[in-house]
């Protein structure tokens, strides 16, 4: 019987060597001898899947039918996440750079090096001199004692993580907004909405398994609005699609309530008695007729009248939006004004009403409420604010003074090691070279560091630069919690050891804490300890965790914060009671200035360029460039141009073309699609190097969220071959 399907060097390169197939024995059926029951690793939807484990290896997967958010279904990324565990890439020792890269080394050499060269940098240069980048795929439980590590071992101001790349924008703008961060309904309540509207969510490849939960809505006799530049496979069903061009949302959203506005279609009632600041957002849309938004945003006047109606005349409705609206240096004005729709029409703290913000990475919400912001303590506290620094200087038992104040966000670390002010960085789960704009520049500053540990599971670009790399944990392999887009705050069992010498990530954080003479503040002995404390630490703060622990998630299927005692059930719907979290009691309206993107189209660079995801990858692609299924389905990076375009220049499908910005240049395949506004082209940025994205975007940041502008600068394309032709935009 021939067992070979692919040759043997093929299938190690795609799953690792110890799955269903080995060369000796061809393919076989394992059975496993148990079943855990856990979450996808990878977006903030936090599908439920059991795990088939045996022998303590994961050697497949089944359906968890019950997670009442995704009822067993699971997109591409979900079904192939099980093969990441057996790669051969893993990490399973400690690495120390040499002559020839790196070797393996001991635990205690790379941790002993790692402490010396921490206090060397601080004796010298400061404690701020030293840095800490979390990241917020990892659980609660790690995202708390990053804070924690960063503040009392570390001593560091120094500490942020990659959500800064991710939902900042949103967070910051929903605690303008409502006085709280998060988003205000569960999923369960968009299939009950009559209109849904996305906001720059290319949904259905970046969160698949919520495109059915819209569906339902459509399928119960609801609209479906999309806002996008690109008809995004989920824009291809709706019922109204605004194609806006790249960095004009506010002014759209300006043209919708000058509709609204006219037309009376908003909420008196709900305005005068649950707002405040509705007169200022009757200001700035005043002069935004349709004609005026049509010019500016490109989306035909119509269209936004009709949008307005839809809108402005529903019963209930939800708002969703992701990363289109926020990557941008007007990002939270974006979402500031989307909440305005929300709150004009009163529609939200009901069901099937309400807003919401899909979270990119696996623990999008947990990841910023836990302390590893720059600017955040435990509990969502403001590092800012005195009596939130007291309540936690008293709960970790040290003076308030001892403290650290606001330190830098994650890009303004990466510029300040460019300037020669950080000298040393220790990292998790963050791979900047890939992920920030301007590559160049990341690049360089890494090559500037005097010293650099990172802790992964497997090595990324950026660890390539490191000194010491410890060999960490994938999220099967420890335990713990994260918090879902939805607010939802789930449990995550260890389903397996890690691999040979590799150790579980909060071990290598405490074990350095202990090393560096803080061994006191972290004396823990297992995950639920540490999410114990974590739940103590919110108590009376913004972001309440205080009535959780881990037999109630797993009860209940998971917990919605605020969670404020042993006794409460949580909170799935926020402002049910018409209570926004400000002192009196009411949302603030923002009234918003349309602002353009930071780098507009000009003669040389006459072309918006805008960059995402697509289904088969996620993030910076260290996990999912590794899943040989998820590789073939898209290689490698392609740039999406419409046929008006590629026509004026000359450019035929599959050519690959020259990509120009002000901060670097990549050769990369056309995809010629109809999809796409004839005046922007879109690039994925999950690849490294020559193939990344990243080279060419622009890292300038939103003034509040301190997020960069991915979603739009200016480019031009130059066939390789030709003289390059100047594109005037229409
Ligand atoms: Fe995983 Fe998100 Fe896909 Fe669900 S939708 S399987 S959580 S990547």
């Amino acid at each position: 019987m021939a067992h070979l399907v692919i040759n043997e060097e093929d299938y190690i390169r795609r799953y690792g060597p110890s799955l269903n197939y080995t060369p000796e024995s061809g393919w076989k059926t394992e059975q496993a001898d148990r079943l855990v029951k856990t979450h996808c690793c990878f977006c903030g939807v936090q599908c439920g899947i059991q795990l088939k484990v045996k022998n303590d290896r994961i050697i497949g997967f089944e359906p968890w039918e019950e997670f009442p958010v995704n009822q067993g279904k699971l997109c591409p990324k979900g079904i192939k996440r099980y093969l990441q565990n057996e790669h051969p890439d893993r990490l399973k020792n400690p690495l120390i750079r040499c002559e020839s890269g790196f070797r393996s080394a001991e635990w205690e050499e790379a941790m002993e090096r790692t402490v010396t060269a921490i206090q060397s940098i601080q004796s010298r240069y400061g404690k701020d001199a030293f840095a800490f980048l979390g990241g917020a795929s990892m659980t609660n439980e790690k995202a708390y004692l990053n804070g924690k590590f960063a503040r009392l071992a570390l001593e560091t101001s120094n500490i942020d993580y990659n959500g800064r790349l991710c939902m900042v924008s949103a967070g910051a703008a929903n605690k303008m907004a409502f006085g709280i961060d998060r988003s205000a309904n569960p999923w369960s309540d968009i299939p009950k909405a009559e209109v849904v509207l996305l906001a720059g969510t290319n949904l259905s490849e970046c969160f698949p398994v919520l495109t059915e939960h819209v569906w339902k809505a459509r399928d119960n006799g609801g609209k479906i609005i999309v806002i996008d530049p690109r008809m995004t496979p989920i824009a291809r069903t709706c019922d109204l699609f605004l194609p806006v061009r790249p960095g004009t949302d506010s002014a759209l959203v300006n043209g919708i309530l000058h509709i609204m506005i006219l037309e009376g279609w908003v909420d008196e009632d709900f305005i005068r008695n649950h707002t405040n600041g509705f007169d200022r957002v009757r200001e700035s849309v005043h002069s935004w007729t349709p004609a005026r938004t049509q010019q500016v945003t490109g989306v035909p006047a119509a269209n936004i009248v009709k949008a307005a109606e839809l809108w402005g005349n529903a019963r209930t409705s939800i708002l969703l939006h992701a990363r289109g609206i926020e990557h941008h240096t007007n990002g939270v004005d974006n979402v500031l004004n989307y909440i305005n729709l929300v709150l004009t029409t009163g529609r939200i703290g009901r069901e099937g009403c309400g807003y919401g913000t899909i979270t990119g990475q696996g623990n999008g919400q947990g990841g910023r409420e836990h302390g590893q912001r720059c600017n955040q303590l435990p509990g969502g506290r403001d590092i800012n604010d005195a009596k939130h620094r007291n309540e936690i200087a008293d709960f970790w038992g040290v003076s308030e003074s001892e403290l650290p104040g606001e330190g830098l966000t994650a890009c303004e670390i990466i510029d300040a090691i460019e300037d020669g002010k950080i000298k040393g960085l220790l990292s998790i789960s963050f791979n900047p070279l890939v992920s920030i704009p301007d590559s160049r520049r990341t690049k360089a500053a890494l090559e500037k560091l005097e010293f650099f540990a990172c802790i992964d599971f497997f090595l990324s670009e950026t660890g390539r630069h490191a000194d010491v790399i410890f060999a960490g944990s994938l999220q099967a392999e420890d335990e713990g919690t994260v918090t879902t887009g939805e607010g939802r705050c789930i449990h995550l069992p260890n389903s397996i050891p890690p691999p040979g010498n590799a150790r579980v990530d909060w071990k290598i954080i405490c074990e350095l804490a202990e090393r560096l003479g803080k061994g006191q503040f972290f004396d823990f002995r297992k995950s639920e300890e540490i999410f114990t404390e974590l739940c103590a630490a919110s108590k009376g703060g913004p972001i309440d965790y205080s009535g959780m622990n881990y037999q109630k998630l797993e009860e209940d299927f998971g917990i919605f914060w605020p969670c404020p005692n042993s006794n409460h059930s949580g909170t799935p719907r926020l402002f049910e009671d018409r209570c926004f979290f400000f002192p009196d009691g009411k949302a603030r309206f923002h009234g918003i200035d349309h602002r353009g993107p930071a780098e507009e189209v000009d003669a040389d660079y006459p072309i918006y360029l805008t960059t995402g995801r697509v289904v088969s990858q996620y993030l910076s692609g260290n996990q999912t460039r590794r899943i040989g299924d998820l590789v073939d389905q898209y290689p490698k990076p392609l740039c999406e141009m419409h046929p008006k375009l590629a026509d004026r220049l000359g450019i035929l499908d599959a050519e690959e073309i020259r990509v120009v910005t002000r901060r670097g240049t990549m050769l990369v395949p056309a995809q010629i699609v109809r999809t796409i506004r004839p005046d922007t082209v879109f690039i994925p940025y999950h690849w490294p190097g020559k193939q990344s994205a990243n080279q060419l975007t622009n890292r300038v940041l939103d003034p509040i969220s301190k997020i960069p502008e991915f979603k739009v600068c200016a480019c031009r394309l130059e066939k390789i071959h030709d003289e390059p032709k100047k594109e005037v935009p229409s």
